[in-house]
């Protein structure tokens, strides 16, 4: 029988090669461990919840590598709680949880993307999912539509569930516990209804904004709250707006809102669209390296209101790729965007925005491009407009060739040579780069 926990000694001591020493003793080495070795994966014991999430959201990947290169075979890795082998469960039954009351799985921290728009509210969310009860009760996420509120409802419910076995988790979005609790009141079991939120462990309850609408339901709510509370069981609220402008909101429920830790997501800058568009990518199991980066950037420049809408305008663009069996280029993504292009952006760029940025970009002007003249220092930055009207307009040879009062040979003239270049020169590839890009927010 093969050595496992030999092969695994083997890994940590590449991967100590390639950290810092502190990294080694705080997190890598207290997974030192083979608990077992099962269906070609790793199952390692570490000591803490805190470990573990640190181990899967930054080395998972990295340990992964290092497995397939050296031990030549692609194993995973599971990480598992030292108490749960104390208490004698394999790794499979921890996976099947009894209380996950709508707890959706596809949510974790592992691949929540953290920026300076979010990082409060992911690290005390983090803290309240290792401490349910303690750091913050309740914790009130707030922010905008699309911003990773829920996500980061589920993370934490997911978390809880991950590391301590028998926890019992609800996730009820409000528009849901109003009609229970209506419904409850119809059918003359009400306290069927107030029961089923007793023995509740951790209450995640989504979108409270939609209480405002009754009453009774607030009342309730508020007493649910209240029993959970004093038991010191977690609950955390999301929410549109702070607690204090909250409309027709009981102040004895606001005001609890504000007993605990509010924290609020903002917008995500360019870099985390960025990051997150190629999170979102790696979680398709295509790798991203295949979707071209002028596509990642185009994305992430002009969908730059809400993660939703990011997310949902690059499903689009691998769907048009995997349907019409195509590379995914920055022409295929503009051509399935096309529809749904935030009305400002259409007009945002158009063949005058591509010759005034190749004019600066070559510090001539735009009559110089658009002239008859053959002076060769013009030539170029001539093609690339024309290419570029091809490219990101998807202009026809024939209306680039009314642009520049030539014939759609001589376009395709141009446009070839660009292309042909492109392959050897690393200039023209560095220019063509920061053309392709434009600011769309200014
Ligand atoms: P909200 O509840 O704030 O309206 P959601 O949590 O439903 O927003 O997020 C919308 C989508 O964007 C989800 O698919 C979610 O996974 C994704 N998302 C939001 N924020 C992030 C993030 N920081 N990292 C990765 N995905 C995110
Ligand atoms: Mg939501």
């Amino acid at each position: 029988m093969a050595d496992y926990q030999k092969m695994w000694d083997e890994v940590l001591s590449i991967i100590e090669k390639n950290v810092t020493e502190k990294t080694y003793t705080e997190t890598i080495s207290p997974a030192k461990k083979v608990h077992s070795f099962e269906e070609n994966c790793f199952n390692i014991v570490v000591p803490s919840a805190f470990n573990k999430s640190r181990l899967e959201k930054f080395f998972y990947e990295t340990i992964l590598e290092v497995i397939s290169e050296h031990l030549k075979n692609p194993y995973d890795v599971k990480f598992i709680l030292a108490e749960e082998i104390h208490n004698d469960i394999s790794p499979k039954e921890v996976e099947s949880k009894p209380y996950r009351r709508a707890v959706k799985k596809v949510y974790s921290f592992n691949n929540y993307v953290v920026g300076n728009f979010n990082r409060f509210a992911y690290t005390t969310s983090l803290k309240v999912a290792e401490q349910p009860g303690i750091v913050a009760n309740p914790l009130y996420i707030f922010g905008g539509v699309g911003l990773g509120k829920t996500h980061l409802m589920h993370a934490i419910g997911n978390y809880i569930l991950d590391s301590s076995k028998d926890a019992k988790v609800l996730y009820i979005k409000t528009e849901k516990f109003i009609e229970k609790f209506v419904n409850s009141i119809r059918n003359k079991d009400k306290s069927l209804f107030s029961d089923s939120f007793k023995d509740i462990d951790i209450l995640l309850i989504d979108d409270i904004q939609f209480l405002s609408k009754g009453e009774e339901s607030q009342l309730e709510f508020f007493k649910i709250f209240e029993e959970l509370h004093n038991k010191n069981k977690q609950i955390v609220v999301t929410s549109d707006r702070k607690p204090n402008e909250l409309k027709n909101m009981m102040d004895r429920l606001t005001s609890r809102f504000e007993w605990g830790v509010l924290v609020d997501i903002s917008v995500p800058d360019y870099e985390n669209r960025i990051e997150i568009v190629k999170k979102k990518i790696q979680a398709e199991k295509i790798d991203f390296k295949s979707v071209n980066e002028d596509v990642i950037k185009y994305i992430a420049k002009i969908f730059s209101n809400n993660v939703r809408e990011l997310e949902s305008a690059l499903r689009r663009v691998l769907f048009y790729s995997t349907m019409l069996n195509e590379e995914c280029t920055l022409k295929l993504a503009k051509e399935s965007l096309k529809s749904i292009l935030p009305e400002k952006d259409i007009k945002a760029v158009n063949y005058k925005d591509i010759l005034e940025n190749v004019s600066s970009y070559y510090k001539i002007s735009t009559d110089d491009i658009l002239s008859k003249s053959r002076k060769k220092y013009l030539i170029t930055p001539r093609y690339i407009s024309m290419y570029l009207m091809s490219e990101l307009l998807s202009l026809t040879l024939k209306e680039i060739g009314s642009i520049f009062n030539r014939d759609h040979t001589s376009v395709m003239h141009g446009i070839k040579t660009i292309k042909l270049d492109l392959k050897v020169d690393k200039d023209l590839q560095k220019a063509i780069e920061t053309l392709k890009v434009f600011d769309f927010n200014s």
